[in-house]
Order: structure tokens, then sequence, then C-alpha cells
């Protein structure tokens, strides 16, 4: 039997195991999918130890995934500098960045949102941040502001991204000046480890759609914001969790599974959560 696995920290409450199995029940493949947590320290040794056919890389291990692949990247995975999906080639590791067009197919088709000539707010300029900068780019917005606690690597994302015309590097302190945006995009870890720092309700107006990429417990915070800032709609990263999933399960098996019935399963569990509490 093939294996695969996530690896991150903290990884235990990942939804991949559930989904990648749900995708190999209906494409009738034979894997395992485990979860393996793993840190900046140990996650080449227990990738190697691990004997999986393929993997998938969550936060903090994107970067990490990228310097490991060397010149193995593709194109999304080079403008990224981040790695979410390896795919092994005899004693090496390729790798590529289905993030991006994870969070685009999410909005755009099961959401129905026209990014074309947007105005966009994306929070944070971590691993995903940098997953999903390209995407949103190539998707047509008007303008990317990148603002992140530690300013100098939103400068180094927005150098990365090389379209100085359309975006716009940021200090955290900078919010309140920038004005509305049409969509917000909380790609930072903030709630994990403690609080999200305050926004201004400034950055959101009525037409405003609110996305955070993380779900569950981790998206509240931000979600609340965005409802009361009186945004149009505040999506979680359920979506793009799945999509995301989808794309890598193309690279490994060729076959690209159906979202659909899976992210129907998963969103009732997660609403059956947030009723429970
Ligand atoms: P990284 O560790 O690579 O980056 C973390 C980012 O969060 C950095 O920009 C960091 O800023 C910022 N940050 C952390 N703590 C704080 C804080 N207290 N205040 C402000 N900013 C903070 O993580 P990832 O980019 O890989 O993941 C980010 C989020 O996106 C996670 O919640 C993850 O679950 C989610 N995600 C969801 C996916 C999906 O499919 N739905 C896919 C990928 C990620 P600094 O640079 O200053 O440290």
């Amino acid at each position: 039997m093939r294996r695969y696995a996530v690896f991150g920290s903290p990884v235990a409450h990942s939804q991949s195991p559930r989904i990648h199995a749900a995708f190999a029940r209906q494409a009738g493949i034979a894997l395992e999918y485990v979860a393996i947590e793993a840190g900046h320290a140990d996650f080449a040794s227990r990738l190697a130890a691990s004997g999986v056919d393929g993997a998938s890389v969550t936060l903090p291990l994107k970067e990490d995934a990228f310097a490991l692949c060397g010149e193995r990247t593709s194109a999304r995975a080079q403008r990224a500098g981040a790695v979410n999906t390896l795919i092994r080639e005899g004693a090496h590791w390729r790798g590529d960045n289905t993030d991006g067009l994870g969070l685009v197919r999410d909005l755009t088709e099961r959401h129905g949102l026209d990014l074309r000539d947007r105005r966009v707010l994306l929070l944070g300029a971590g691993g995903a941040a940098r997953g999903v900068a390209p995407a949103l780019l190539d998707a047509g917005i008007r303008a990317l502001y990148i603002a992140n606690r530690t300013a100098a690597r939103a400068d180094a994302l927005a150098d990365a991204l090389g379209e100085p015309a359309r975006v716009h590097p940021r200090g955290w302190d900078d919010l309140p000046a920038l004005g509305e945006f049409d969509l917000l995009v909380n790609a930072t870890s903030a709630t994990r480890g403690g609080a999200l720092p305050a926004l201004p309700m400034a950055l959101a107006a009525p037409r405003s759609v609110a996305v955070d990429l993380g779900y569950g417990e981790a998206a509240v915070a931000f979600l609340a914001w965005a409802r009361a800032a009186g945004g149009a709609q505040a999506l979680d990263g359920l979506g793009m969790l799945v999509e995301q999933a989808a794309e890598s399960f193309l690279l490994w098996h060729g076959v690209r599974p159906d979202t659909d019935p899976v992210y129907a399963q998963l969103r009732a569990q997660a609403d059956a959560l947030v009723s429970a509490d």
C-alpha cells in the first residue's frame, strides 16, 4: 500500500488524513495517509524515516520544504518560495504548491466571487501567504497590500512577486491608513499562539469579503471581527483546504476527486461543533 503523510506542527488537529481517505475511497485507490508532527529541526529526518511516497506540508514547514527540494520545484512553488506538496522522485523530492489554486477555486467556483479588479489585503507573509499571493495576482486582482507583523517579511514577499505596480508591502502599524478593501485574507497563524492583533474596522466596507485561511477555533476571531466590521461575507479556510488537497491528490494519483461531497461533510461537522458550543 502506498504511504502518504502531512508534516507540520501542531498537526494532530489536521483534517488532511480524513480528506485524503475520502478522496481515495472515491477513486478506488488503496493508500495510507497519516499525520506526522515535525518542526524545523527534525522535518528532514522525519520525512526520510517515514518512507512516504508523497507528503503534504503545513505550518511552519513550507519554506523548509521548498529548500529541501533544491531545483526540483514547479513554477508556482518558485513564485511562492514555499512548497505544500512533496512528490517522491527516486531518492529526491519534487515540490509543488497547490494552496493558491485551492483558495482561488474555493472563492470563485464554490462561492461565486469575481476576483478581477479587486483591492485585496493579505495579512501575513508566511508559507500560506506566499502560496496564495501569486494565485490572487493571476486571478486579476487590481492591487495586493501585504501587511505582516515582521515588516521585512512582507517586503521580501513583495520583492519575490516582482510586481511593484500592483503589490504593496506594509507593516501592521500602517493598517489604519490603508482604506477599504474588497477582499481581506487572514493568512496569519496569530490565533494559534495567542490573539489576533487589533484590526481597524475601516478596512472593511459593506461589499467586503473576508476569508480566514484557518478553520475551526483558529478562524473564530478574524471572522467575528469581519462580521462586526459589517462586511458582506465571512468565510473560513475549509473550502481552500479541500481544494488544495484535491490538487495534491491529482499530482500524486493522476485523478482529480469530486470535492463537493467531501467539503459538505466537513462543513456539516464544523457547523455541528459550532452549534454545540
Ligand atoms: P507560517 O508559520 O509560515 O506563518 C505565520 C504567519 O502568521 C506569519 O506571517 C507571522 O508573522 C504571522 N503571525 C504569527 N503570529 C502572529 C501574531 N501574534 N500577530 C500577527 N501575526 C502573526 O504559517 P502558514 O503561513 O503556513 O499558516 C498560516 C495560517 O494559514 C494557519 O492558520 C494555517 O492553518 C492556515 N492555512 C490554511 C490552509 C488551508 O488550506 N485552509 C493552507 C495553508 C495554511 P511574522 O512573519 O511576523 O512571524
